[in-house]
């Protein structure tokens, strides 16, 4: 087999493993294959062995590759995937070109989502990124803010808020992963008392994917670990 098919199927034992040690059914864990950087046949080449499901952080780059790849779409179950900052100036090829959004972090972004998103499309499927850590370098709105966001992001007619999604500080110690992926699904638990019911925590990457499992993960997104090391970033 190729090295992707190799790699995709040494990632889907690690879930399959992860899942098993915490009593999960790894079915209820899917896979995001985070192509950026990649051309459209590393994505082609990963579509081939059974995956659907793809992220993009760069507008731009993903759109080729969608056009590119086209073909691919109509029977074939193509699904992409948004995870990358939003700049507002974007949010109508967001809106046109992807069934979800895992970034959205501010009520301006989702607003114009909505908006921007064609009748003719099924309801846009939105994460709101939460900054665990409250790290400076990244993106995603404050924990004690998510509430106020989540209940913007329900009254929009245009997308269906499904979950939350972090990318929490770096951390080679599965304790420490664990620790800032459980925030995050205390802050999921904390929407539920409040009325707002989520039914995605999109967490989880290459180096910490069996934390994020432990911790309730419905939604990996893992680059590396298919396609290999980025040259860029
Ligand atoms: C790049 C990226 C990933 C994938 O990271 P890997 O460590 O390569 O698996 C996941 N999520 C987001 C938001 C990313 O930007």
């Amino acid at each position: 087999m190729d090295l992707i098919g190799c790699n995709l199927q040494a990632v889907k034992q690690r879930i399959a493993n992860a899942a098993l040690a915490c009593g999960r059914n790894p079915a209820n864990i899917g896979l995001i294959a985070v192509s950026k950087t990649f051309g459209a046949p590393a994505v082609a080449g990963a579509h081939a062995h059974g995956q659907y499901a793809f992220g993009e952080n760069y507008v731009q780059e993903a759109l080729e590759k969608i056009a590119v790849l086209a073909h691919l779409a109509p029977d074939s179950r193509m699904e992409w995937h948004f995870i990358g900052p939003i700049q507002s100036n974007k949010t109508r090829a967001i809106a046109e070109n992807f069934a979800w959004v895992h970034s959205v972090d501010r009520p301006k972004i989702a607003e114009r989502l909505s908006s921007a998103r064609p009748a003719q499309l099924p309801l846009l499927q939105v994460c709101i990124q939460v900054n665990i850590g409250n790290e400076n370098s990244k993106s995603g709105i404050a924990p004690d803010q998510a509430l106020e966001l989540a209940r913007v992001v329900v009254a929009l007619p245009r997308l269906r808020l499904r979950g939350l999604m972090a990318i929490p500080p770096a951390s080679e110690h599965p304790a420490q992963q664990r620790r800032y992926f459980a925030q995050l699904r205390q802050i999921k638990d904390e929407l539920a008392g409040a009325g707002i019911a989520l039914d995605t925590l999109s967490i989880g990457m290459s180096g910490d994917l069996e934390a994020a499992i432990m911790e309730g993960a419905t939604l990996l997104r893992v680059g590396t670990a298919i396609f290999g090391q980025r040259l860029k970033d």
